[in-house]
């Protein structure tokens, strides 16, 4: 990757600004709404009966419909391929095909790839699978800005024909000094008068490649004592001797990114353009270029309309680009699709699902407004969708030995689990319950403490299905660590037989066959950074930190635990809640049913959260 090229894209600067959420902000719920039905494998139908929730785009969409402005409703969703897409990205898709979803209009995945230096096709493809895996199909409507260089070049032919539009020959220092302040009007270029003519021919000379780079740009002709600075004779090409991912060095002149985007828009039809709010100083300049070039003739009415909406801010994690190249490069994670990265491919590697993001942006909602998102907020939108579609199996993640003195060497009685507790529809399975077995070492205390209610000598509890057992003591190794616990079990209590019930106990633990568990690797994915917003914090001298210091130095801790054997025998990207645990997925690349691989994709509850607090 090379990096960007200043101001190749003009691209404004992000507001930080704004207050910052918890819980469920925005999003009225909405009564009565069904419960959401999803499939245990997304990629079924994965886009299900969640309708957007009233906000103020739909209600400028329902105001244009009404005043017959528009006949359907086209958007599109545009990104610079670049790099990977990111959570922040998936409220774009959300919104964008989610609305055209509605309107029974169409949504267009378009390429917004106007910068020669810093796009590749593998992002391309990155980001398509993305899109997809989301749940959301564009038909035939796969664009690509750089099929639109040709259009772009005549449509400024039109624009100096007809006076709006001049070339510049003055060095980009001195355009800038030129552009004046927010207090100070802009002074006007001694090359704004050139004549038609003059500019006609210069920039078809720019375009044949007579110039070196910087020699000239082509402006706009609009008003160099505009209050929006925006509207100051912007630049809409700039020479550049570079080539490009897909039209290779056809060019040597680019649009800017302010001048490209309108023109896209109106090329592809598109009604509803929606971009984020630091676009909403340059509507002027949106409209003032369909304006003029509806009046050329090159593009008829009715024209696009943009409406910006708050990006998504989310806490503990970086949604930009820039940072997220920066944390690969530097090798601070272990590549795009990292779990704890807040890449739709890192959420997907995660286990994060696309019925959960849904969900996480129907709860957020779309406002006018910026602010934070606390990362609870996904996260619950996750176990919600993960409660109904992961089945139940069980693991020991800190095994300790646990023996049934009084049960028969070599015996296997066979138990029997609910796949889902919710969904008897799903059915059982069958587990073994044998002599020795694993339980959690957390499940142990030799003195208890006050509340414990689970294995300590004397104690009767509940092996889940399984039976229930009385804890007879436990053997030590010579530093006074307990290596084995024992018991003895009451043989008419196993689950689910006539009278089993009779026992009541306060404790409930879960447990797997020595001979039978399956030991696998666990992933253990904690927060990428401890600090909620990253790099805002001062550093030494006063100024913001680096973001890299606020890295959480413990987000990953791998170890050895045991699954039962059907947790194993499944394929990559499997979800399971492990009882008492949380939300696991078979690792998409490094799961193997003979040496499992499971990542954790969120607690059953915010511990995080509490620790927090
Ligand atoms: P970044 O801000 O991370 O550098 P970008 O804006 O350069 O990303 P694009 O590929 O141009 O990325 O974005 C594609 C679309 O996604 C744009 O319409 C943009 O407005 C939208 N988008 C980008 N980031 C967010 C965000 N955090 N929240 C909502 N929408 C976003
Ligand atoms: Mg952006």
């Amino acid at each position: 990757m090379r990096p960007r090229a200043k101001g190749s894209r003009q691209r404004p600067r992000k507001k930080r600004t704004g207050s910052r959420h918890r819980g469920t902000p925005n999003a009225p719920r909405r009564p009565g709404r069904a419960r959401i039905a999803f499939s245990a494998f997304p990629e079924v139908d994965i886009v299900s009966d969640l309708a957007p929730p009233a906000h103020f785009i739909k209600n400028a969409i329902d105001e244009d419909l009404a005043a017959g402005r528009y006949r359907q409703v086209v958007t599109r969703f545009p990104p610079e391929p670049n790099g990977y897409l990111h959570f922040g990205h998936a409220k774009s898709i959300v919104l964008n095909f989610g609305l055209a979803r509605l309107y029974g209009g169409r949504c267009h995945m378009r390429f917004d790839d106007t910068n020669p230096t810093t796009e590749s096709m593998d992002y391309v493809e990155a980001i398509l699978e993305a899109v997809r895996w989301l749940g959301y199909d564009w038909g035939e409507h796969l664009y690509f800005a750089s099929d639109y260089f040709e259009t772009m070049y005549r449509c400024a032919e039109a624009l100096i024909e007809r006076g709006l539009a001049y070339v510049d020959s003055l060095p980009p220092e001195e355009i800038r000094a030129l552009r004046g302040t927010l207090t100070e009007p802009g002074r006007d270029s001694p090359y704004r008068n050139r004549s038609i003519e003059e500019n006609l021919a210069l920039f078809r000379r720019m375009r044949a490649g007579e110039f070196p780079d910087g020699a000239h740009v082509l402006r706009a002709k609009i008003d160099m004592a505009s209050p929006n600075l925006n509207l100051r004779d912007p630049i809409l090409y700039r020479i550049r001797h570079v080539s490009h991912y897909r039209t290779g060095n056809a060019w040597c002149l680019y649009p800017t990114y302010t001048y490209a985007h309108p023109i896209e828009d109106a090329i592809e039809g598109i009604t509803h353009s929606l971009c984020t709010l630091e676009f909403e100083d340059q509507r002027p300049f949106y409209e003032w270029l369909l304006e003029a070039l509806a009046e050329a003739g090159v593009f008829s009415r009715p024209l696009p309309r943009q409406i910006e909406f708050a990006r998504l801010n989310l806490e503990y994690v970086v949604l930009s680009k820039r940072k997220l190249i920066q944390l690969v490069e530097e090798r601070h994670v272990a590549g795009w699709d990292d779990p704890r990265l807040p890449t739709l491919a890192g959420g997907r590697r995660r286990g994060y699902t696309p019925e959960g993001f849904r969900l996480f942006c129907e709860r957020i909602g779309v406002s006018k407004a910026d602010g934070w998102i606390g990362y609870e907020v996904l996260e619950q939108a996750m176990r919600d969708h993960l409660n109904e579609a992961a089945e139940r199996r069980i693991a020991v993640l800190d095994p300790l030995e646990l023996v049934i003195d009084d049960f028969p060497e070599g015996h296997v009685e066979w138990c029997e689990a609910p796949n889902h507790p919710l969904d008897p529809e799903r059915g059982k399975r069958r587990i073994p319950f044998t002599r020795r077995l694993w339980i959690e070492r957390g499940d142990f205390m030799e003195t208890p403490v006050k509340g414990f209610h689970r294995l300590t000598p004397g104690a009767t509890v509940r092996l889940r299905y399984g039976y229930v057992i009385e804890c007879t003591g436990c053997d030590k190794d010579e530093s006074g660590r307990v290596v084995r616990v024992h018991a003895r079990h009451f043989p008419d209590s196993k689950s689910g037989t006539p009278g089993a019930d009779r026992y009541k106990t306060k404790g409930n633990c879960h447990w797997l066959s020595c001979d039978h568990a399956i030991e696998a690797e666990i992933r253990h994915y904690d927060r990428l950074f401890r600090h909620p917003r990253p790099g805002t914090e001062p550093g030494p001298d006063g100024a913001p930190r680096s973001f890299l210091e606020d890295l959480n130095p413990e987000s990953l801790r791998c170890y050895r635990a045991f699954v039962e054997p059907d947790a194993a025998q499944v394929p990559p990207e499997t979800r399971f809640q492990f009882e008492r645990h949380g939300y696991f997925v078979a690792d998409r690349y490094d799961h193997r049913p003979e040496t499992p691989v499971f990542n954790l994709t969120v607690g059953l509850k915010d511990t995080w959260g509490k620790i927090q607090r």
